[in-house]
């Protein structure tokens, strides 16, 4: 039942699901605040109700935009087509004559969208870097809202919340929240674990919306071996979000969408059609390209804020050697990254991501010993592998779903 599902909310260590359930899941002394539990759980029930109509309505209206776009471009260059010389002619001079208003007129416009996209760039606690967000609170929680319906589709796909791994995530993000008390002071963390994405695609992946609620597959539990390695995968999710990359992407895509749009109208209306397809496409592709680039900064940017946050929890730095070993075992076996072009991924290359992971392991090393952290094992966990690799075939064996897709 959705009605049952977990809210999560850690960064005051607690866990809403129900008035009733909350101390026996969670033994801990902290102070419940069940009026902001039920405030959100009402929430949620919102949220289940709305789930088809709204999804399919905002699906559409890209594509719909788009075609009315090169149809209202298309349109407009017949229609001046099949205009004689001296009509053509009458136009222009009439445009002529009207130059200066329609340049003045764009002009302030320019000037008033300049100003307004200066007052969108915010500074993220962390790295202190200007990110673009269009996106007011209230505005980032209806987007979240849309997305996780979107993301989760339906409550027979959330795992019921007595589920172990709640338990799991939760200890996790309670420990990454009091060893990053000066970051993520007075911030809450919702967490949902689902099986499949858009109820459709069975893989191990976690992922956060613009409100902080981290949304996590289950099957990523198949894959990780210790809490050091959850720590890392959920230290870089809430680096997303302190970075305000979940905020920054929906801005950049609402804007570049707008820019796409009014750039197609123009290619329809100044190119003949052949011409005009081939431009469009150009176009598209390169704004693929350009967002993949921008998406794959952001991975990067979170691998190194998330190791960050996760050495100062004491994690064993190893462990994420041995994830991304694991990651690229689970690709190699399913051939996931045979259908991955490098330049249209979201995400760096695993040895990319593994590389960088080395680069700074000194430097978390030394981390490590400035805040005092026990001495690590002599047994390098990535003595592990062979072992995790004939645990992942025999999973993939047993259980074809892991990977599979439903539609
Ligand atoms: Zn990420």
């Amino acid at each position: 039942m959705y009605s049952k599902y977990s809210q999560l909310i850690t960064s005051k260590t607690l866990i809403c699901v129900r008035k009733s359930l909350l101390c026996k899941t969670v033994p801990e002394p902290s102070p419940f605040q069940c009026k902001r539990s039920e405030k959100k759980w009402h929430c949620l029930k919102v949220q289940t109700s709305g789930f088809h109509t709204t999804q399919k309505l905002h699906f559409h209206t890209p594509v719909i935009f788009c075609l009315g776009s090169i149809l209202a471009g298309h349109y407009l260059r017949k229609r001046w087509m099949s205009l004689s010389p001296t009509e053509q002619e009458t136009c222009i001079r009439w445009y002529k004559q009207r130059r200066h208003i329609f340049h003045g007129a764009l002009k302030i416009l320019s000037a008033f969208l300049v100003i307004y996209f200066a007052t969108c760039i915010k500074r993220d606690p962390i790295l202190q870097a200007p990110r673009f967000v269009m996106f007011n609170e209230a505005q980032r929680v209806q987007n979240a809202k849309f997305l996780f319906k979107v993301v989760v589709q339906n409550e027979s796909n959330v795992v019921p919340h007595d589920n172990p791994m709640y338990k799991k995530a939760v200890r996790v993000i309670r420990k990454l929240t009091n060893a990053n008390k000066e970051i993520f002071k007075g911030i809450d963390w919702d967490v949902t674990i689902i099986y499949r994405i858009f109820n459709i695609a069975s893989i191990p992946n976690v992922l956060i919306l613009p409100d902080r609620h981290i949304i996590i597959l289950a099957d990523i539990f198949n894959l990780i071996k210790s809490d050091d390695q959850l720590t890392f995968i959920l230290a870089h999710e809430m680096s997303h979000e302190m970075l305000y990359h979940p905020s920054q992407t929906l801005s950049l895509g609402v804007l570049s969408n707008d820019v796409i749009l009014i750039s197609t109208f123009l290619i329809w209306a100044f190119y003949p059609a052949r011409a005009a397809a081939i431009l469009c496409s150009l176009l598209y592709t390169v704004h693929a390209i350009l967002f993949a680039w921008l998406k794959r900064s952001c991975e990067r940017e979170a691998d190194k804020v998330g190791l960050q946050l996760a050495t100062k929890c004491c994690i064993d730095l190893r462990e994420i050697l041995t994830f991304w070993d694991i990651m690229k075992m689970y690709d190699d076996f399913t051939g996931a990254s045979m259908f991955r072009l490098p330049l249209l991924n979201d995400h760096p290359s695993l040895d990319e991501r593994k590389n960088i992971t080395l680069q700074l392991m000194p430097k978390m090393n030394q981390l490590r010993d400035q805040i005092g952290c026990p001495e690590l094992s002599l047994r390098d966990p990535r003595e592990d592998l062979p072992q995790y690799k004939r645990e992942l075939e025999d999973e993939l064996r047993r259980n074809p779903r892991f990977l599979g897709m439903r539609w």
